[in-house]
């Protein structure tokens, strides 16, 4: 390996390593070794540390220990080293630098330092804290563990290949730009790191006004190389969490993420010391560094899976212009990490990949917009005989949208017509569900919004690259094919601006909107013969299945019964299946022969039995995705519901995130369950412990966003004011205020039979 980077990677740490020193001493001193230390948003401590050497650091003081260790590492004694086959100390000080970087970090956040961010800063999705002036500092803060819990599912499934951790400064703003776009392409996560001479390339792609934030999967950790640790620490929580790993599994852990996640490093621009450091750091993952000047590289395999360090130095890229270079340089990244992409060419004139999905188009950007406020924009999909259906074919029926002015807007209808052997009805509405994801994947085209409801806007830069009506058909086109193959065969679109012919397919379209609403309020768990299984999240939670049911959908909300269906079709291998009831043991509180059976035997025998309808008997177990905690508060003889988006105390006397802990795990704990929001309002809901009159305590957020779902329940429940009985935080913190309310308010539960 080469002298010379290991000679800089130990002089980077050591550098590193003193200065976290004296920051801990300092901050010890001045704050005292009892005060609380930790990263927001995340139950897993200060995760790097936490996952490698398995300390759990509550306070400034159980760093002096971290630090000691990292000390060691820097003078290697056999015992204290980490898996070293053959680079030896610059693996260990790559080790001793990301505890450093996390040390000071963590003692950034309780200096609680303030923002120096550039007007206008914003991102979309996540959350943005202070930022330190000159020595660069946090944009983002770490990933918390939700989105963690999200991206990870699409790392797990493929539909992520991997992460890319930026660091420095391109060439130029241009370049900077073309790079992230070819990742976002490839759905690549990337993270933005680092600068050169006090330029970063979050500055670059700020100045050029693109997106930044979790929605659009580039998220700005901070413009000093120390921010390099979040990446590192969101590889360090994949293995927790997806792989199973217990924290001081070092050895382990690196080994997943050299096996399982596709990550790498892309150093821009000059590589000082601490940049070697911090490489090193990253080459104890697995992830391979790819430079774009002229630096020594380590070509032989052994930590990585290919080479450790390529150098590509971007001015030596042969006849080609900067764009095309950046285009190369990633894709030799993509090479020497073995990135394994899984793209679908989408035959439009603007960039496509999810990672554009969250991109808003804003009015100043707005060439033109379909439904909203002054037009109306409605999709319908629908089966059709083989034989009828033209697949590829595009129609436009009516004029483009060339004589509408600047910011103007249009009515427009897309209906798409499917065709395909094993398609059913039942999949239309899953399958319409998919355009607003679909379209969204084009840069420039913002989709919002279903059905009569649906509407979208393109940017003047996608039109000016000549995204037209079209287009919108070509995406669906190729997605439809791309994703859904094993169901349809064919797909044929047709764009109405036309407003007689628009009109008329309207009318058509409402007419199956209303029968699909009364289909849907008809399949009900009594009329059907199977439900499925759900085992997706078993890549974490390996001992978890939620069973869904007409009326219960899986705890995240992403699954109902006829998506199971419809995935089961398309992968009959795959993660749903159709669970055959069999006998009816017990229809009130949901027992069945099948449903019990499956239960024993998707949880490997850890669930034995499970209620589809109480919380107190064999409730459904959790993985950790659930939109709501369910909980019973024995005082009220009742239950509270608390959101995922709800971060205040609630009476339990615990947040969220600690009640979390409790309902995950894939443990049946009666009195708690995790659930989908849409579950809620169903009929079923803890039918067999009383139903929705058993709930008194409810976070606000809630009320608020199902507030039309929750007046029917009220009604249905004969009941109308049922909700304004409902505490929520801001009336009620402890079991005292609870009781207080639901006296005063004459809540139902207060004169039920005993829940238990
Ligand atoms: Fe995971 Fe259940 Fe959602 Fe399936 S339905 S993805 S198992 S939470
Ligand atoms: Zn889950």
């Amino acid at each position: 390996m080469s002298r010379y980077i290991a000679t800089r990677a130990i002089r980077g740490a050591n550098a590193l390593v003193t200065e976290a020193e004296f920051m801990l001493e300092r901050a010890i001193a001045e704050k005292g070794a009892e005060t609380p230390i930790s990263f927001p948003n995340t139950a897993y401590y200060l995760p790097t540390i936490y996952a490698l050497i398995g300390i759990p650091v509550e306070t400034l003081g159980q760093l002096k220990d971290v630090i000691k260790h990292a000390r060691e590492l820097l003078h290697p004694s056999p015992a204290k080293k980490h898996w070293t086959p053959y680079l030896g100390e610059t693996l260990d000080s790559g080790m001793a630098t990301l505890f450093a970087a996390e040390t000071i970090e963590a003692i950034r956040f309780i200096y609680n330092l303030q923002p120096e961010r550039k007007p206008g800063f914003t991102l979309a999705g996540g959350t943005a804290y202070p930022a330190l002036g000159d020595q660069g500092g946090y944009l983002n803060g770490p990933i918390d563990d939700i989105r963690l819990r999200s991206w990870g599912i699409s790392l797990v499934d493929g539909r992520m290949p991997g992460f890319a951790a930026i660091v420095g400064c391109a060439k130029s703003n241009e370049v900077a730009v073309k790079i992230v776009r070819e990742l976002q392409k490839r759905n690549i996560l990337t993270f933005l790191c680092g600068n050169v001479n006090g330029r970063s390339i979050i500055d670059q792609l700020q100045e050029e006004g693109v997106e930044l934030g979790y929605d659009t999967y580039t998220v700005p950790f901070g413009t000093d190389t120390i921010s390099a640790i979040y990446p590192l620490g969101f590889a360090a929580r994949s293995a927790l969490t997806f792989g199973g790993m217990k924290p001081g599994m070092a050895q382990d852990i690196l080994l997943y993420n050299k096996e399982r996640v596709f990550a790498f490093v892309l150093a821009l621009g000059e590589v000082d010391d601490l940049k070697y450091a911090a490489a090193a750091g990253a080459i104890n993952f697995g992830f391979p560094v790819i430079a774009d000047t002229v630096i020594p590289e380590i070509l032989p395999t052994g930590v990585t899976t290919y080479e450790h360090v390529v150098s590509m130095p971007f001015d030596k890229i042969d006849g080609v212009d900067d764009l095309e270079r950046a285009e190369r340089l990633i894709q030799k990244c993509i090479e020497v990490r073995g990135v394994k992409i899984k793209m679908t060419e989408v035959p439009i004139p603007v960039s496509y990949g999810s990672a554009f999905e969250g991109e808003v188009v804003r009015k100043a950007d707005l060439r033109v917009e379909f439904g909203g406020k002054h037009s109306r924009c409605y999709e319908y999909l629908y089966t059709a005989p083989l034989e009828e259906v033209v697949d590829g074919k595009v129609d436009v029926v009516g004029p483009d949208f060339s004589a509408i002015p600047a910011q103007g807007n249009m009515s427009v209808g897309v209906v798409i017509k499917v065709a395909g052997r094993s398609m059913q009805t039942d999949f239309e509405p899953v399958l319409e569900r998919q355009i607003h994801y679909f379209v969204n994947g084009a840069s420039g085209i913002q989709h919002v919004g279903q059905r009569d409801i649906a509407w979208i806007r393109i940017s003047k830069a996608a039109a000016d690259k000549g995204f037209s009506l079209s287009d919108i058909g070509k995406i669906l086109h190729a997605r439809f094919h791309a994703d859904f193959g094993a169901i349809v065969d064919k797909v044929q679109v047709t764009v109405y601006t036309d407003p007689v012919e628009f009109e008329k397919w309207l009318e058509t379209a409402r007419g199956t909107y209303d029968f699909r609403n009364k289909r849907l309020a008809d399949l009900t768990d009594d009329k059907v013969e199977e439900f499925y299984s759900c085992t997706l999240c078993q890549s974490f939670a390996p001992n978890h299945v939620c069973v869904v049911s007409p009326q219960r959908l899986g705890l995240c909300g992403a699954y109902n019964w006829l998506d199971c269906k419809a995935s089961f079709n398309i992968n009959p291998t795959g993660p749903n299946q159709p669970i055959k009831l069999g006998k009816s043991i017990d229809f009130k509180k949901g027992y069945w022969s099948g449903t019990n059976d499956y239960a024993a035997m998707g949880s490997h025998g850890v669930v034995n039995e499970v209620s589809m309808y109480s919380i107190m008997e064999n409730p459904m177990t959790a993985c950790g995705c659930f939109e709501c905690i369910v909980m019973l508060i024995p005082e009220a003889n009742g239950v509270m519901i608390v959101s995922r988006e709800d971060t205040s105390m609630t009476p339990a006397g615990m947040t969220f995130s600690t009640l979390a802990g409790i309902a995950g795990g894939g443990l049946q704990t009666p009195g708690v369950m995790g659930v989908g929001k849409f579950y809620l309002i169903s009929p079923k809901f803890i039918s067999a412990d009383g139903g929705f009159k058993r709930v008194v305590w409810m976070s606000s957020v809630l009320k608020e966003t199902m507030a039309d779902e929750f007046a029917t329940v009220a009604n249905r429940e004969g009941d109308p004011d049922l909700i304004e009985k409902i505490a929520d935080e801001r009336s009620a913190g402890t079991v005292d205020e609870l009781l207080a309310w639901l006296e005063a308010h004459q809540h139902p539960a207060m004169i039920m039979e005993p829940m238990f």
